[in-house]
C-alpha cells in the first residue's frame, strides 16, 4: 500500500514530474504538496495494490507511506505545516485565537445587530447564527430559513464581519454559500456525505461539528471527505460527546480531543464549549480550559436575552458574561502565544 511519497528537498521537477507520471498511470489521482523541506505526493484512491517497489528506485523519492487509517489528505503525515483558513482577511490558525459567537439561531435583526455590534466590540472577529436550524424535536423552532440569510446578509454588510452560519442539506450549500464566509456543519449532520461532498465542491470555507457519538478517526475521515474534493479550508470543531451524565451536563466536552487533533492533523481546531456543556455557567471555565488546551478559535453563543431565546437560550452566555469570558481567556490566549 503506498499512500503518500516523500521526495527529497533536492528532487527536480521532472523527478516530481515522473513520479506524479508513474501515479496517474496506475488509475490514480495525486495531490502534490511542495514544502520547503521536502515535496509530498499524496495519492487518492483505493491503493491496497500499490507497492513500494513501484516508487522507491526512482530518482527523488525517500520513502514510501502507507496509511492504513481513513484519511490521508488532513494527516500531519500528509503536510507537516499548519494549513492557516483565511476568512475575509481574518487568518485562523496557531498564532491567532478567534472567537466567534452570536446566538443559537438568527431570530429578528434588531437581535442580530445588538449581538454582532457587541460581540465585535469585545473582539470577535465573526458573528455565529443558524438561520436553518437542525432540531432534535420536529415541533421545535427550526430558524427562519431564507429570511435567516438576509438577515445574515443585512449584518455582515453593515457592520463588517464575517458570517458562520449551518447548511442542511446539499441542495442548499449554494444559496447558503452566497451568505456565509463559513458554512457550518453541524453535529447531526457530520455522517452527510452527500453534503460532505458538495461542501467539499463548493470550495468555501467550512467549520465541521463532531459528532455527538463519533470517534476521532471518523471525524477526521469526514474532514477527508471535503479535503479529496479539493476544499482544504476545513475548520475542525470539538463540541462534546455522549457519555453517561445528563444530570450536570449535556454533553462531555473532550478537551483530550484538541491536543490529540492538533498532533494528529495540520487543521485548525475549534472549540465550542456552548453545546460542549450545555450550561451557561460552565462555559467560562471550559473556554479557559480549550485555549490552555492549545485550540485555535472559540465558538460561543451570545444572546441579547438568553431567557427569551428561541433555542439554546440556557447555555447563551449575556453580554456581561460574554464580556468576562474575553478578559478571562486574554491571559491564558497571551500564554499560549495567541493573539485575540
Ligand atoms: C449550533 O451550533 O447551534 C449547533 C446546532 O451545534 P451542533 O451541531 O454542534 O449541535
Ligand atoms: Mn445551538
Amino acid at each position: 500500500m503506498v499512500d503518500i511519497i516523500i521526495m527529497k528537498k533536492e528532487a527536480s521537477d521532472e523527478n516530481i514530474e515522473s513520479v506524479v507520471k508513474k501515479v496517474k498511470n496506475f488509475g490514480f489521482d495525486v495531490i502534490v504538496a511542495r514544502g520547503t523541506e521536502k515535496t509530498i505526493i499524496g495519492i487518492i484512491g483505493d491503493t491496497r495494490e500499490l507497492s513500494e517497489e513501484n516508487f522507491i528506485p526512482m530518482p527523488g523519492v525517500v520513502e514510501t507511506i502507507g496509511i492504513i487509517k481513513g484519511y490521508k489528505l488532513v494527516s500531519r503525515e500528509f503536510k507537516p505545516q499548519d494549513t492557516s483558513v483565511v476568512v475575509d482577511g481574518i487568518s485562523i490558525d496557531s498564532k491567532h485565537l478567534v472567537i466567534a459567537a452570536g446566538p443559537c439561531s438568527v431570530e429578528g435583526k434588531e437581535q442580530m445587530i445588538r449581538t454582532a455590534e457587541f460581540v465585535k466590540n469585545c473582539g470577535a472577529k465573526i458573528i455565529r447564527g443558524g438561520a436553518y436550524k437542525p432540531r432534535t424535536s420536529p415541533y421545535s423552532f427550526s430558524g427562519l430559513g431564507k429570511e435567516g440569510l438576509e438577515i445574515l446578509e443585512e449584518i455582515k454588510n453593515k457592520i463588517g464581519i464575517p458570517v458562520i452560519t449551518e447548511v442542511l442539506a446539499p441542495e442548499d450549500v449554494k444559496i447558503v454559500g452566497r451568505v456565509a464566509d463559513i458554512l457550518q456543519i453541524g453535529a447531526r449532520n457530520m455522517y452527510n456525505y452527500r453534503l460532505l461532498e458538495a461542501v467539499g465542491e463548493s470550495g468555501k470555507p467550512v467549520m465541521l461539528k463532531r459528532g455527538f457519538q463519533a470517534t476521532i478517526n471518523e471525524f477526521l475521515s469526514c474532514a477527508e471527505y471535503m479535503l479529496k474534493e479539493g476544499n482544504s479550508n476545513v475548520i475542525l470543531c470539538e463540541r462534546g460527546i455522549r457519555t453517561f451524565d445528563t444530570e450536570f451536563t449535556r454533553n462531555c466536552l473532550d478537551l483530550n480531543a484538541v491536543p490529540v487533533l492538533k498532533k494528529e492533523t495540520h487543521l485548525p481546531v475549534f472549540v465550542d464549549p456552548s453545546h460542549g456543556t450545555g450550561k451557561r455557567d460552565l462555559v467560562i471555565p471550559m473556554s479557559r480550559a480549550a485555549v490552555a488546551a492549545g485550540a485555535d478559535g472559540l465558538i460561543i453563543e451570545v444572546h441579547p436575552e438568553p431567557e427569551k431565546a428561541l433555542s439554546d437560550g440556557f447555555q447563551s452566555l449575556t453580554f456581561n458574561l460574554f464580556e468576562n469570558l474575553i478578559k478571562e481567556i486574554k491571559p491564558f490566549a497571551e500564554l499560549m502565544g495567541r493573539s485575540i
